[in-house]
């Protein structure tokens, strides 16, 4: 894939990037490792003041990042905005809490001493998608460099300006060459990369093809690796939901990032009792929404990532149709230049059909009814995916009875699936494995080693 910069709402290319000769990555991965050398002794205040420059230098570059991500991937502008926000944040909880998470353990044997101490590991690869470009890429640097590690990073061929910049932002706010590199190279390439003896791990969002190819490598290598894929999570609403309220978070839940979130909401699986009401309220509100420049303030239906993202699920919902799904709104291609696809809502989706099975990425709703809890239950829990999930009811215990069923990585009740610095994010089943953010995602790639004092007459 060319490394380019192309507008989603035009599909004109503003800007190409050529690919890092393999003398330029030999040199990046061989300063990588003369870096860790040295970041592996500073202290973690040290770390922290880092951290802390690259947050406020994102804030006071608020806007100019906004833009340009706005402009790589089609993310609406205001949404841009908060995903600055959002990411300056995960890097000042790193650098707030880091040191404590990562604080020694002290054991209590029966004589002696016996502590776990939290060292480094070394250099670690980290690939990003488009979808959130600075926040995905904070979620795996920020607690790594307060770890100690260091970081190189391939980040999709798509967004090489925010890429770049993120870059930037590290040397402006100090950090020594090689603490954080970024690479400009095909997805292949970064395979390849991890096999390389000095990568001692590899992180991976993004597809489960992508996943599956750098996690071989590092599974053959011997490497520690941790993904975060794709997802198809279920939205439930029951009975006795708020139905207004809940719509207003069923519109936000799928059509935020105009759809393309791992954790959007993508099935809304509905009781009975509510489903008319629900469907009817949510195809309202999806079919006023209005469509535009993503870099417009009004706008609120922008395009998707890419002209190829845009072919991908109008052909996903085209196979759906043939195979008997019924578009209750929507379904097409919006008839104007520019990577754009229509609100669409799909419903009499059956097992084999392509709606059923797959990520739709996208501004796709699957819409269900079923007849109870334990049916809503049984449809959420048959994918392949287990990322995240929702639950809609007045009745909290009833919320947490249900979450507890669901065979998911998060469940929410009563708000679609999120995220923030203090909560972990990540997946089971084909949506990967490991965890990013909180506490938990600081443990991934530590060495939690053993120190044990005994005394020389000790038996053991
Ligand atoms: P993708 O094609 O897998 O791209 C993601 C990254 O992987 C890009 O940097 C890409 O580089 C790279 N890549 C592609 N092929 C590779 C290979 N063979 N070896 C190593 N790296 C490779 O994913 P996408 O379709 O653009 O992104 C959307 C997917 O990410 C969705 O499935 C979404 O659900 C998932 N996602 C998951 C999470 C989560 O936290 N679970 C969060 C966000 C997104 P190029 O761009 O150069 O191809």
């Amino acid at each position: 894939m060319a490394i380019q910069t192309i507008n989603p709402s035009t599909n004109q290319v503003v800007k190409t990037f050529s690919e890092m000769s393999p003398e330029a990555l030999e040199a990046a991965v061989a300063q990588a490792e003369t870096a860790f050398g040295t970041w592996r002794k500073t202290s973690y205040p040290e770390r922290a003041t880092l951290l802390h420059e690259v947050a406020v230098l994102m804030r006071e570059h608020k806007e100019q990042l906004a833009q340009t991500i706005s402009l790589e991937m089609g993310k609406l502008i205001a949404q841009a905005r908060a995903e600055i926000d959002l990411s300056a944040d995960i890097f000042d909880y790193y650098g707030t809490y880091a040191e404590g998470f990562l604080a020694d353990k002290v054991l209590h044997p029966e004589a002696g001493e016996a502590i776990i101490r939290s060292s480094p590991v070394g250099v670690l690869l980290g690939v990003e998608p488009w979808n959130f470009p600075f926040y995905q890429v904070a979620r795996f640097a920020a607690p790594n460099i307060m770890i100690g590690n260091v970081v190189l990073v391939k980040h999709a061929s798509n967004v090489p300006q925010c890429a770049i910049a993120i870059e930037e932002l590290f040397k402006n706010a100090g950090a020594p060459a090689g603490v954080y590199t970024n690479l400009l190279l095909s997805g292949a390439r970064a395979s390849e990369l991890a096999a390389d003896d000095r990568i001692k791990g590899v992180a991976l969002t993004g597809s489960e093809a992508a996943g599956s190819s750098i996690a071989s490598v590092a599974g053959k290598y011997l490497k520690k690796s941790t993904l975060e894929l794709g997802g198809n999570d279920a939205f439930i609403v029951l009975e006795d939901a708020d139905i207004d309220k809940t719509v207003e978070w069923a519109v936000i839940g799928r059509m935020n990032n105009t759809g393309q979130c791992c954790v959007a909401a993508k099935r809304l699986i509905v009781v009975e009792a509510v489903a008319d009401e629900f469907i009817a309220k949510f195809k309202q509100k999806l079919e006023v929404l209005k469509v535009g420049d993503q870099l417009d303030g009004d706008t609120e239906l922008g395009p998707l990532s890419s002209e190829q993202a845009a072919a991908d699920i109008a052909r996903q919902v085209q196979d759906s149709v043939d195979a008997g799904a019924t578009v209750l709104l929507g379904g097409h291609r919006i008839d104007r230049e520019g990577a754009f696809m229509e609100a669409t809502i799909l419903t009499d989706l059956k097992p084999g059909m392509v709606a059923y099975h797959e990520e739709l990425f996208g501004p796709v709703a699957s819409f269900y009814r079923v007849a109870n809890e334990e049916e809503a239950i049984k449809l959420a829990n048959d994918s392949s995916f287990g990322l995240g999930g929702s639950v809609f009811t007045s009745d909290i215990e009833r919320g947490k009875r249900v979450a507890d069923q669901i065979d998911t990585g998060m469940v929410f009740i009563n708000h679609p699936t999120w995220t923030a610095p203090d909560l972990p994010f990540g997946g089971t089943k084909r949506s990967g494995y490991g965890r990013e953010l909180s506490g938990l995602g600081i443990e991934e790639f530590v060495n939690k080693k053993l120190i044990r004092v005994s005394a020389l007459t000790d038996p053991f």
